[in-house]
């Protein structure tokens, strides 16, 4: 029997051998990976591995999957007292709830959120999330600190917003002073990588949107923005500048490759190039297109034309198994029915954009998304010794099409061990579960949320007839 105790790495060194193996090309078997200090020091066949370290006794894992941990390349971690209170909404919900609810959080109160959605990340087998930055003025901190308590790795925005300054030259300077602070406080953070962000294009000014784009270039940071997720704000951006949201960032020489774009829905032929010839990345959100967005990115195109993009959950659900389900039903749906692309990417398009192009797309590539020498130890334990996976013939496709939240055992980011069956070992998630349940009620209700569509049970009372 496994425990936890076998394979916490706080005892030292450890040889693990599990019975596969994914790596960036597919699952291998007889493999075997040494983690040390929070890498992975060693990734080889399992003869060679115990050659290489006769001292370290291999932990046999049989019938587990030893994979690269998921990333989240878009989340919102401060809107986690949010969920179903978003359902059924028209578009651009997050004028209507989403920064009024964020707006009311203190920093306790930020900590709380984001600890919960780190938990939830967790549990879904995110091992990095990127936060596109929180509305909350008091809440940078009480994020960070949160993602630290939870220990999952985090892409930190910290939203750069000049819209509403009304203090000229001196309000600008302040803001990106700040900027360039945050970015270099965090340099040599293991877990927490800074990050900077405006909202939509048309919430900065476009001398912002260019200092924010170049601070991010020089400093091998993301420069996070959502851009042409819904045709009201494509068509505002038409009437206020003549320009599409992404042509707005091409103007403003705020489109290069530091940049990591969310939805890009709604490309024209021409935004599309624009994109494939800035090297900026893109986020593809699928569950956030079925439950509220006007149109479907066509993930299978960006890729053939080399785009780079991971998958994200824009604070959905954090279910990194079911969003990579997501991902190729929705571009199945929206594209694959209409050409006959019965393959839709074969399952492996969607495993690499979860990890290892993810991570690329994230701007970690060189320390996270690959089980490989030298790299981060983010990595899930999947017990593959469940009904869904007997007889397993395609083990990348099963992964995508069959592969439950309940199958991860162990979760570890950067060498400790977080999670194990699908709690931390060494937090209460139950005591904060309590908290966040209080404190959210009491947020939510001083809140200026502003609902459109009601509740299930109250729709179902106006709808459940049909009408005569
Ligand atoms: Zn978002």
């Amino acid at each position: 029997m496994l425990t936890p105790e076998v394979i916490d790495p706080r005892g030292g060194p450890l040889l693990l051998a599990p019975e596969w193996l994914m790596l960036p090309d597919g699952p291998r078997p007889d493999m075997a990976v040494v983690v040390q200090d929070g890498r992975f020091a060693h990734v080889g066949t399992l003869t060679e591995t115990t050659a290489a370290y006769p001292g370290l006794t291999p932990v046999a894992l049989p019938q587990r999957l030893l994979m690269p941990g998921l990333i989240d390349t878009h989340t919102h971690l401060t809107q986690s007292f949010g969920k179903a209170l978003a359902f059924g909404e028209p578009s651009e919900i997050f004028r209507r709830i989403w920064v009024p609810m964020e707006g009311v959080l203190d920093a306790d109160a930020a900590y709380l959120s984001t600890k919960l959605a780190a938990l939830e990340a967790l549990r879904g087998g995110f091992t990095t999330v990127v936060d596109a930055g929180t509305r909350s003025e008091a809440g940078l901190d009480g994020v960070t600190n949160a993602t630290r308590d939870a220990g999952i790795r985090c892409v930190l925005g910290m939203i750069c917003n000049d819209a509403a300054n009304t203090d000229g030259e001196a309000g600008v300077r302040r803001i990106l002073d700040a900027a360039a602070s945050f970015l270099s406080a965090f340099e040599h953070d293991p877990l927490v990588h800074p990050s900077l962000a405006i909202s939509i294009p048309e919430a900065a000014s476009d001398r912002m949107l260019h200092d924010v784009a170049r601070l991010t270039q020089e400093s091998g940071r993301r420069f996070q923005t959502h851009v042409n997720e819904h045709l009201v704000a494509v068509e505002r951006s038409l009437v206020a500048r003549g320009l599409r949201p992404l042509e707005v960032l091409h103007a403003a020489g705020a489109l290069n490759d530091s940049a990591l774009l969310a939805h890009a829905t709604l490309l024209t032929a021409r935004e599309l190039g624009l994109l494939r010839d800035s090297g900026a990345a893109v986020a593809y959100n699928p569950v956030a297109s079925q439950w509220k967005g006007n149109a479907v990115l066509d993930a299978g195109l960006l890729h053939m034309l080399g785009v780079p993009f991971g998958l994200g959950t824009d604070g959905t659900r954090a279910d990194g198994l079911r969003l990579m389900d997501a991902a190729e039903a929705t571009q199945r749906i929206a594209h694959g029915l209409a050409n006959g692309d019965s393959s839709c990417g074969a399952g492996w398009l969607w495993l690499d954009h979860a990890t290892h192009l993810g991570a690329r797309a994230a701007g970690l590539a060189q320390i996270t998304g690959r089980i490989e020498a030298g790299l981060a130890a983010d990595f899930l334990l999947l017990d593959l010794d469940v009904p869904e996976f007997v007889p397993s013939w395609d083990l990348s496709w099963e992964l995508v099409r069959f592969a439950n939240r309940d199958q991860i055992e162990a979760v570890f980011v950067q060498g400790a061990l977080r999670l194990w069956k699908g709690w931390p070992l060494d937090w209460d998630a139950r005591a904060l579960m309590r908290e966040v349940a209080t404190v959210a009620r009491r947020d939510v209700a001083r809140a200026p949320i502003q609902r459109v569509h009601p509740p299930s049970d109250a729709h179902r009372a106006q709808h459940g007839q049909p009408a005569r």
